[in-house]
């Protein structure tokens, strides 16, 4: 087991590290605007719901409190994932006469960001490359085989992968292989979604924080610093954040989770410990860690550890110690590589739900939609996308009949609480030491 890996020269920032942050912000909104649709937070479902709007006519403001792409839209690992958050077998125990619909929209939220990414010509680095569960113990890789027969009996694309015969590096036994999807540059992506907002007829106001939402019934009235916003209808796209605003449902709770970048490593390095494969890697632990090579030849990898938010959210650098921990993964999980040094971490604040991605109506005239569960990348264009087809008059979309709810459903607060979250980490690093001994 390595003990204290070495973080000495490696940076912290508080925003994502795949991109730097845009120049040419619009402008804060100072006075009154009426507007058909306001959108509240311009993250990738909020961007995705005000450019669907924009493009069927209706007249739509979005309302960033920082700039578009601030969040965890631009902050995420990058996996384009076709599956949903959670334990294969916790969701067909929760949820197994909804699981069918809820895979089938998960792989449809995948085709669907592939082919935005494809029609705004968004160049993001995307590698259509799928994603593995990868088993690093003979007990995860007997899970994993469990799994993908629910999977698969839910209808979902997948496939049983031997680690050495995929490509894997050599501390990987194989799983669950999803052949939807792939690995991008997220920052690219935020932003080239952003530049596609900005220069359609939406209006765009960031550095624009929205205090108070009230519906009366007959509209909705937003308050900001500098002004008001009178809207018929409302999204509120505002993911981690969402319970600064009275009116957004409960059980949206903010988990923070932290990324590492190292160096980058000469790929023959890598294929010489089996890591020839560039599909992105992610494991089935309690708290799944991830591993992933970037287009600039760097490895990635985070989770592991979930902290607790405190009372006020906002810009956050990771916890040393956090960091300190993902490295000592990195180095258990890739002991040739001992000599890669790590060289920036960053994070950003993730929305728990119970595992489900919801949208819904959580008052009159007040929608809002949270896909995350830390696997939003490809789920957030497709849900802001169907929710502005509703809003536009269309019928409800059977994908997105699958997630609506008024609320997102109930989660007891001390199951995301410091102590439980220390809990799935101590599990997984029991589970590690007990298969090292096997
Ligand atoms: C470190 C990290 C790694 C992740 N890795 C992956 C991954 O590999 N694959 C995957 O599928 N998902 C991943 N995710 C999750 C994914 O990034 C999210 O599900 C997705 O980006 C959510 O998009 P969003 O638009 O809902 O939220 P966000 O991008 O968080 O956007 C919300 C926006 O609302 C704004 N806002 C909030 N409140 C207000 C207010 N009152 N007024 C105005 N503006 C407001 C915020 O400033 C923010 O910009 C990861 C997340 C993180 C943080």
């Amino acid at each position: 087991m390595v003990k204290n890996a070495s973080t000495d020269g490696l940076t912290y920032s508080a925003f994502t590290g795949w991109t730097d942050r845009p120049t040419d912000l619009a402008p804060a909104l100072e006075g009154g605007v009426r507007c058909d649709v306001a959108v509240v937070g311009g993250g990738l479902v909020g961007m995705a719901a005000a450019l669907r709007l924009a493009e069927r006519g209706v007249d739509v403001a979005l309302l960033e409190g920082g700039y578009c792409g601030w969040g965890a839209s631009s902050r995420n690992a990058g996996y384009l994932s076709n599956a949903l958050a959670g334990d294969p077998q916790l969701l067909r125990l929760l949820y197994r006469r909804r699981l069918r619909d809820l895979v089938r929209y998960g792989g449809n939220a995948a085709e669907f960001t592939e082919g935005l990414i494809g029609r705004l010509a968004i160049d993001c680095e995307y590698d259509p490359t799928g994603n593995v569960i990868a088993a690093v113990s003979t007990g995860q890789l007997r899970r994993s085989r469990k799994n993908m027969r629910i999977l698969r009996d839910a209808g979902a694309d997948v496939e049983f992968v031997d680690g050495r015969d995929f490509g894997l590096p050599e501390t990987f036994l194989g799983g669950i292989f999803e052949r939807g999807g792939g690995l991008l540059n997220p920052g690219k992506l935020a932003l080239g979604l952003r530049a596609a907002l900005l220069a359609s007829n939406a209006k765009v106001f960031e550095r624009t924080t929205v205090e108070a939402v009230e519906s009366d019934g007959a509209g909705v009235v937003l308050g900001v610093p500098g002004g008001r916003v009178h809207a018929e209808r409302v999204v509120l796209a505002t993911n981690a954040h969402s319970r600064d605003l009275d009116i957004a449902p409960s059980g949206i709770t903010p988990v923070w989770t932290s990324l590492v970048e190292t160096e980058p490593v000469d790929p023959d390095r890598l294929a010489a410990i089996g890591w020839t494969s560039r599909t992105g890697i992610i494991t089935p632990h309690t708290i799944l860690e991830n591993y992933r090579r970037t287009a600039r030849g760097t490895i990635m990898f985070g989770t592991r550890r979930l902290q607790a938010a405190p009372s006020a959210l906002g810009a956050h650098e990771p916890d040393r110690a956090v960091v300190a921990d993902l490295v000592q993964g990195f180095h258990e999980r890739f002991p040739s590589l001992g000599y890669v040094a790590p060289r920036r971490a960053w994070g950003g604040w993730v929305a728990m739900t119970s595992f489900l991605p919801v949208a819904g109506e959580a008052a009159k005239n007040v929608f809002y939609a949270v896909s995350c569960n830390g696997h939003g990348l490809a789920q957030s264009p497709y849900v802001g996308t169907l929710l502005a087809d509703r809003l536009a008059g269309d019928g409800i979309h059977d994908d997105l009949r699958a997630i609506w709810r008024p609320r997102p459903p109930y989660m007891p607060s001390f199951a995301l609480g410091a102590t439980a979250l220390k809990a799935g980490w101590v599990l997984d690093r029991i589970s590690d030491r007990l298969s090292r001994r096997s």
